[in-house]
């Protein structure tokens, strides 16, 4: 039997890394995947020549390829403005608001009105770090908890096993500088310790639907330098054996659940 699944991301792009092998092998298995987006996405690194133009629409029509490419049936943008990463918190643009200032309950209520108008088994959110501990994304795990509250929707809150990614980082640094003066050691409490990882899903022949997602958020593959958000380009150019090593399995966290065992689908494949 198929069923509804809703997930919530902070910006266009955030749906491919971590979860797109997943939500293209929900869709192929023919649940109804809704995206729901919370922010434009305009403070992401650019090149100067899209920054210039609109890039919230450029980052919008992306989200939407992206879509596709995953098989996602709906997009639906909050269109809240981007918070930006890093220690200084940007003034509101005219008549908008910066995602991470609007009160939870708030974005919370969008988002249970969502869950229930879909008859969504399952929302998908952020974990509590934030990831690497974007602002915004700790606002989406916010704003996950509040609608699991509200709507009794299973969440499973996308995130990767810390233990592994650090000991990756801390080897590659070892062999190069990372720039901007980036720390490994910065990412001791990033993502979640794999004990507590509830979800494992080897994605299969879904990694070309995830790197064709990949591959739609262009603007985010050009221009900028900084530690975490040239992820995306960087994780385009691995040789194919390390690409399905780093890209081919997606890690989450389903609230209210014991981590053993480990489970491999997000559905029971006998429904
Ligand atoms: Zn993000």
């Amino acid at each position: 039997m198929a069923g509804t699944v809703v997930a919530l991301f902070a910006h266009p792009d955030d749906e491919a890394l971590l979860t797109g092998g997943t939500l293209a092998m929900l869709a192929a298995q023919g649940h109804r995947i809704v995206f729901v987006v919370a922010t434009d996405g305009a403070l992401g690194l650019a090149s100067e020549e899209l920054r210039s133009g609109d890039l919230a629409a450029t980052r919008l029509a992306e989200l939407e390829a992206s879509a596709r490419a995953l098989g996602a049936a709906e997009v639906i943008s909050l269109g809240h403005s981007d918070s930006g990463h890093g220690a200084e918190l940007w003034g509101d643009p005219p008549g908008r608001r910066r995602f991470v200032t609007v009160p939870v309950d708030e974005v919370a209520a969008q988002v249970a009105d969502i869950v229930r108008h879909e008859g969504a088994e399952v929302l998908i959110s952020c974990d509590a770090r934030g990831g690497y501990g974007h602002r915004d994304h700790i606002h989406v795990h916010q704003v996950g908890r509040r609608v699991r509250e509200l709507t009794g929707v299973r969440l499973l809150e996308a995130t990767a096993p810390r233990e592994p990614l650090l000991r990756a980082l801390r080897l590659v640094g070892r062999v190069r500088r990372f720039r901007n003066g980036f720390d490994p050691s910065e990412w001791e409490h990033a993502f979640t310790p794999r004990r507590e990882i509830t979800h494992r899903i080897s994605i299969g022949r879904h990694l070309r639907d995830k790197q064709s997602a990949m591959r739609a958020h262009f603007s985010q593959t050009t221009g900028g330098e900084s530690s975490g958000g040239r992820t995306l380009a960087s994780v385009l150019r691995l040789p194919p054996v390390l690409s399905r090593l780093v890209l081919g399995r997606e890690f989450f966290q389903e609230v209210g659940v014991d981590a053993t065992p480990l489970r491999t689908a997000v559905f029971e494949v006998a429904r």
